[in-house]
């Protein structure tokens, strides 16, 4: 099984690429805080979807860009296998077919 690779993201700011690790502390259900600062200078806000993957024995989080795969568009999305299409090249995959 192959795990996708996450759409590329912004570069975010130096300060944020070197930000040493803050210790947190895992809750009873799993839960842990992004803290704010990091929050902020990736862009993620409440609502957004992360994608999490194990990777060398850490866990990597990344924010999933509410856009269409193919053209980047952000009307009409929806969900196929795991990844957005917008509803034009959603019509244009199935006319292909
Ligand atoms: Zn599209």
């Amino acid at each position: 099984m192959t795990i996708p690779t996450p759409p590329a993201l912004p570069t975010p700011p130096p300060s944020v690429l070197t930000a040493k690790g803050t210790p947190r502390k895992i809750d009873e259900l799993g839960r842990v805080v992004i803290p704010s600062e990091m929050r902020h200078a990736l862009g993620i806000t409440p609502g957004d979807l992360l994608d999490v993957q194990i990777a060398n024995g850490r866990v990597i989080m990344a924010r999933i860009e509410h856009s269409c795969l193919f053209c980047a568009g952000t009307e009409d999305l929806i969900s196929f296998k795991n990844r957005l299409i917008c509803a034009t090249c959603n019509a244009e995959l199935k006319s292909a077919t």
